[in-house]
């Protein structure tokens, strides 16, 4: 029995409460992790805002973790006591048709964990959102959720790999698989547009236009990558992107937002003639797109990004390299760092638009 902190939303649009929290001894195929850092995701905060009501609740959110392995159950081979791990909340089967083809990121076998914590006293029982539940000091989670790191990682940036800079980087690197000396343009600049941004230049690409409606975010933009940028507040991104290509479009154009319908059909407006469109935003469930029945026909293809075509046992080691060998920025990303107590201020920081991402550390 492991006894946590853990911040727990119990209604939409209301703050989180961080509660005393028990979870059982880890059974078979499962493991235990003391927290060190999680990272404040979007989607995280989608779902404070009741946009996603399929989530249940209450629920310890947060699902950009890392930490460290305290206690294994029956079965677990892969990892052992003391295994620094970032956690993945896309856990593969490894042995369905799209494990086996090489894109775990789209397994047809959900193998989150589906353990539960307990409110210490009263008994009641809380989920730990996507197998993961980071915003608590410990979780128990399935052995695939767990991927073990060099031990000299730091804990805040590791965390981040493990969703929003795998979505956006792998975004760009696995799913568009940008090529050298190409045009990109990214839609949005929250934590996962400037990873399609800093993936955009890892692979090479030597335009890479952000569009955002904050000219601070479009200035951090800059920092890890952007060469243009163009504030749709003030001009009509389309029509910017085109002036900015000679009238073709980009290569490849990303939209990183996922909150209304405009930029999905921009994207594709943006796109050149056989180039790709690439929707990596969540968007709220229900928003619906309308685009023209000739939308796509000069050849363009439109695709979704899953969790950045993430293969957590091949990439997360990869992002650890590229951040150790400085091509992959990740230090200027943590914008601001917070306690648990002080996860709410982390979403107030988000609201507001002031974080690139905010990380929570626990002791
Ligand atoms: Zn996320
Ligand atoms: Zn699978």
């Amino acid at each position: 029995m492991a006894s946590l902190r853990g911040a727990v939303l119990y209604e939409h649009k209301k703050p989180l409460k961080v509660e005393e929290l028990e979870l059982p001894d880890p059974g078979p195929g499962h493991v235990l992790v003391k927290m060190m850092a999680s990272g404040v995701c979007h989607s995280d905060w989608h779902i404070v805002k009741g946009e996603w009501p399929s989530v249940p609740l209450p629920s310890v959110l947060g699902h950009e973790g890392a930490g460290i392995v305290e206690a294994i159950g029956p079965g677990v081979t892969t990892l052992k006591r003391g295994d620094h791990v970032i956690l993945s909340w896309m856990p593969q089967c490894g042995l369905c048709e799209m494990c086996v083809k090489g894109f775990p990121q789209v397994c047809n076998n959900d193998r989150r964990g589906q353990v539960k914590a307990k409110l210490k006293g009263s008994g009641k029982e809380v989920f730990m959102l996507a197998g993961v539940g980071s915003f608590g000091s410990y979780s128990i989670v399935s052995e695939p959720t767990a991927v073990a790191i060099d031990k000299d990682m730091p804990f805040a940036q590791a965390s981040l790999i493990g969703c929003g800079v795998s979505t956006g980087v792998g975004a760009a690197i696995n799913t568009a698989q940008v090529q050298p000396g190409t045009t990109v343009a990214v839609f949005g600049a929250g934590g996962v547009g400037m990873s399609v941004v800093q993936g955009a230049r890892i692979a090479g690409a030597t335009q890479i236009i952000s569009v955002d409606m904050l000219d601070n975010k479009l200035q951090m933009a800059k920092e890890f990558g952007a060469t243009h940028t163009v504030n749709s507040s003030k001009e009509d991104p389309v029509e910017a992107i085109k002036r900015l290509t000679g009238g073709q479009g980009v290569h490849y154009a990303f939209e990183a937002i996922g909150l209304v319908e405009k930029p999905f059909v921009q994207t594709i407006d943006a796109t050149r003639h056989r180039g790709m469109t690439i929707w990596v935003g969540h968007a709220p469930e229900g928003l619906n797109v309308t685009i023209s029945a000739r939308a796509v026909l000069y050849e363009k293809t439109l695709i979704g990004s899953m969790y950045g075509s993430t293969r957590p046992h091949v990439d997360f080691a990869r992002y650890v390299q590229l951040y150790k060998t400085g091509k992959l920025k990740l230090d200027e990303f943590i914008t601001k760092r917070f306690t648990l107590n002080q996860v709410n201020d982390a979403f107030d920081a988000m609201a507001k638009g002031q974080v690139a991402r905010s990380v929570l550390l626990f002791e």
